[in-house]
């Protein structure tokens, strides 16, 4: 009888779950879109019953397709979007409001307050994070004052707080589990990062009570096992992981020196640190990148908010496009962006301006700028940035980056990853399998319980799809990017 490996991928554009084999190869996958909820300019909520239901559905949906049963999985790695977060009333199971995404900004007067009151250096310190709305620590105040405010009756004693890895193992063992892995909670803006604790002087802080919040564990071990009702067999949950952290470990970058470069609904470079929790003087994040039991290993990143999420936003909103991948074709129709540059700041900027008050814009527009050279400037915005943090993590390190590792829904475009080759001068390298994030979890699922025997043979076996060289583009990309950077000039500081 096979036995497989599931990883449960609950990105933010989408949830997936993905059934894995004995060698590590891909068996089967169901996949379901995420509403995406705006109920203001600059928020972003997700209802986390919907991920829930979601999540049922694709493990129905990867069983029914492939004629597995849920008694063939031997054990389920979870990653997820991280910083998203929410609270839960433990007796109904219900959520008490949307889950606040991390890409929702409407907590930057908070943290413009604190920042003012002197608070974000000692932030930077305990947590390795910049302050900022980006992460989970100002959306749970925010959640716990709406609570205060309109549903005063509520008893905290009956609440639960989460990240969305929290919320669904919480569910997966019929309430009995309420953890979460150091990953996660490192984007919390609450754990410490020396003790690997929540931060007593932070929960104060933020006024979170700690009762609320679960416990921390390492990324690979025991996080309890499905309750048979719900999932059909109690199977065990091994690994738990930040996307990135997830990406991070399916490309085998278990030692300093080597990262990836993951292009979702954002950008995120993760550099693989070692043992020692590294610190960066280029506004890179400083992050764990995985524990086990027995060890902790630590990262820098440049988190670039809004890449993906502004593909998403030509079909949605812009209706510019009507699917993302034919932004290929287009890019490719045109010479050149006609002198037209987009700053993908959506949701303000990233890594490594750390403005929350940039928007997006478009700049250079001429009477002869069609809708192929919006989309290629789009798409060329993507690539411009990864260089800022490129050319960021370059300065923190001895050594300068010599060829970058890619995945992500982005990554298949196939002139955006020439194109960033062209911009880098270095080769950018995709792997087959483009969903790193979800092996990620299946292999570290699969070594917490001994199903695989050897990270490094999962890793070995992995294939390149294809290596993309700088080419004749170079030059003109890497004018181009000192023009990009004068727009992003102008889109910076934009509201108050
Ligand atoms: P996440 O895990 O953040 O939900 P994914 O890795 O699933 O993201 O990637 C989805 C993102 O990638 C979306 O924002 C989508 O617009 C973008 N995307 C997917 N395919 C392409 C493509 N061929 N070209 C450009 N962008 C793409």
């Amino acid at each position: 009888m096979s036995k497989y490996v599931l990883a449960l991928d609950l990105g933010t554009t989408g949830n997936r779950a993905i059934l894995f084999d004995r060698a590590g190869q891909l068996h089967g996958q169901a996949y379901k879109e995420l509403t995406q909820h705006y109920p203001r300019p600059g928020w972003l909520e997700h209802d986390a019953s919907e991920i829930w239901t979601d999540t049922q559905a694709n493990l129905q949906q990867v069983l029914s397709d492939t004629g597995a049963a849920a008694t063939d999985i031997v054990a389920i790695g979870l990653t997820v979007q991280r910083e998203t977060c929410l609270l839960w009333d433990k007796t109904t199971g219900k959520p008490l409001h949307k889950a606040i995404v991390w890409q929702d900004r409407r907590t930057a007067p908070l943290c413009r307050e604190l920042t003012e009151k002197g608070k974000a250096e000692e932030i930077q310190q305990k947590t390795g994070l910049v302050l900022d709305a980006y992460f989970s620590a100002t959306k749970l105040k925010w959640l716990l004052d709406w609570v205060a405010e309109n549903a005063s009756e509520t008893n905290l004693d009956n609440v639960l707080a989460g990240t969305i890895d929290t919320w669904v193992l919480w569910n997966l063992t019929g309430g009995k589990v309420h953890a979460t892995d150091h990953s996660n909670a490192s984007r919390t803006m609450l754990m410490n990062l020396k003790t690997q604790e929540w931060d007593a002087d932070l929960l104060d802080l933020f006024g979170i009570p700690a009762h609320i919040m679960p416990k921390i564990q390492p990324s690979l071990g025991e996080f309890g096992k499905t309750r048979h009702e719900v999932f059909g067999a109690e199977v065990p949950v091994t690994a738990l992981f930040g996307d990135q952290q997830a990406a991070l470990f399916a490309h085998g970058c278990d030692r300093p020196g080597l990262l990836k470069c993951t292009y979702g609904t954002g950008c995120f470079l993760v550099a693989q640190m070692g043992t020692e929790i590294a610190r960066s003087t280029q506004q890179l994040l400083s992050t764990v990148a995985w524990t086990t039991p027995d060890a902790s290993y630590y990262a820098l990143e440049g988190a670039m908010f809004t890449t993906g999420a502004c593909i998403q936003w030509l079909r949605d909103g812009a209706k510019l496009i009507e699917s993302a991948p034919e932004t290929e074709a287009i890019a490719q129709s045109v010479p050149d962006s006609n002198g037209v540059y987009f700053v993908p700041a959506l949701s303000g900027l990233g890594a490594p301006h750390w403005d929350m008050s940039a928007r997006a814009a478009f700049l250079g527009i001429t009477g002869g700028a069609t809708q192929a050279h919006m989309v290629r400037a789009v798409l060329e915005s993507i690539a411009y940035q990864v260089k800022e943090v490129v050319d960021a993590a370059n300065a923190d390190s001895q050594s300068l980056i010599s060829r970058l590792k890619v995945d992500g829904g982005a990554s298949n475009n196939n002139w955006l990853m020439q194109f960033q080759a062209d911009v880098l001068g270095i080769p950018v390298e995709r792997p087959a399998v483009s969903d790193a994030t979800a092996q990620g979890a299946a292999f570290g699922a699969g070594l917490a319980n001994g199903f695989y025997e050897s990270y490094d043979d999962l890793i070995a076996a992995r294939q390149v799809d294809r290596v993309f060289e700088p080419g004749a583009g170079q030059t003109a990309a890497q004018e181009n990017f000192a023009m990009w950077s004068k727009a992003v000039a102008r889109a910076k500081n934009w509201t108050d």
